[in-house]
């Protein structure tokens, strides 16, 4: 069924370690693994906005005629880590909250969207949430970009390029969220890129309408490029969920969301390894590390006639 990729046991070892160092890295970072279901009420991605942005591209809500309930199959993971957040009051001394999960969204792509395994209909993002304070977005920029160029580099990325997209200053009415905090924000991801010592392009009026984001751009072995880890700013979520904490003063405040994917997904970070590394993937991600081969006469000709085919 094209657009509902299946993994055999190979291609599932991959994946697999491909999670588990995910996995450790985040460790290392202070992030908290979580699971939410694959389903959720249908008032969820409301509040969230999304039914409103991509209600038609999800599948259609799943009616439960008894208890008159609608659920959707989960489109984004977001909205669940809101829930998270939201479920007890947060204190600043609980800021950043780092959660992560893969998560499998599903989304409802038209049939002649579909490509391989880069556009499907069901994939595994290797997703996170970070709730911080305004103050902190700077060193949980840096924090991302430490985990994205140690994973990619790891694959053997290492020509990146980001690029960061701002707001158009001559239209503030497009944006939510204060000037103030506008700038701040542009200004730690410029300046955090700048401390990695990353080539950047600044992209002015590119950002979305809730906040600014840094796209990993990513040349492979043979100079194609891809785009791979965003890093998005979300000064909207919050707003919408209504999410708070108490700061050191005593007063409610509204902590800045980031999203991170450094593969974005499971299945189109496959199939990008699968460019770049032309199927011969480094050795620890190899389902077969080794063969052994009994050594006859026999196989000294068969292993001759081998390597001269
Ligand atoms: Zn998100």
């Amino acid at each position: 069924m094209q657009g509902y990729p299946i993994w055999l046991p190979k291609g599932n070892a991959i994946r697999e370690r491909l999670m588990n160092f995910l996995r450790q890295e985040q460790e290392k970072r202070g992030y908290k693994m979580v699971t939410t279901p694959h389903i959720g009420k249908k008032d969820l991605y409301v509040t969230s906005g999304h039914f409103a942005k991509y209600g038609e591209d999800s599948f259609q809500p799943i009616h439960t005629p008894r208890e008159g309930e609608e659920f959707l199959l989960k489109p984004m993971n977001c909205p669940h880590h809101c829930e998270i957040y939201g479920f007890k009051p947060r204190s600043y001394r609980d800021l950043p909250l780092r959660i992560a999960e893969f998560g499998t969204v599903y989304r409802y792509e038209q049939s002649g969207e579909l490509h391989g395994l880069s556009r499907v209909r069901g994939f595994t993002q290797d997703d996170a949430h970070i709730f911080c304070t305004q103050d902190q977005l700077k060193a949980e920029f840096l924090n991302v970009l430490d985990l994205t160029i140690a994973v990619l580099g790891k694959m053997g990325f290492h020509d990146f390029t980001a690029q960061i997209s701002l707001r158009d200053p001559s239209k503030p009415e497009k944006y939510i969220g204060s000037d103030e905090n506008w700038h701040a924000a542009e200004s730690a991801i410029i300046e955090a890129t700048a401390e990695v010592g990353m080539k950047t392009v600044q992209e002015l009026g590119e950002a979305a309408f809730y906040g600014p984001k840094l796209d990993f751009m990513v040349r492979d072995a043979i100079g194609r490029s891809w785009q791979l880890g965003t890093i998005q700013v979300d000064y909207n979520l919050p707003e919408r969920f209504e999410l708070e904490y108490v700061g050191a003063d005593n007063a409610p405040h509204r902590p800045v969301m980031i999203h991170r994917a450094p593969f974005g997904s499971m299945e189109r970070f496959m199939s990008i390894l699968i460019e770049h590394t032309a199927g011969k993937f480094p050795l620890w991600l190899t389902p077969e590390q080794y063969a052994i081969l009994p050594i006859s006469e026999n196989t000294t000709t068969m292993l001759t006639n081998w390597s001269e085919s």
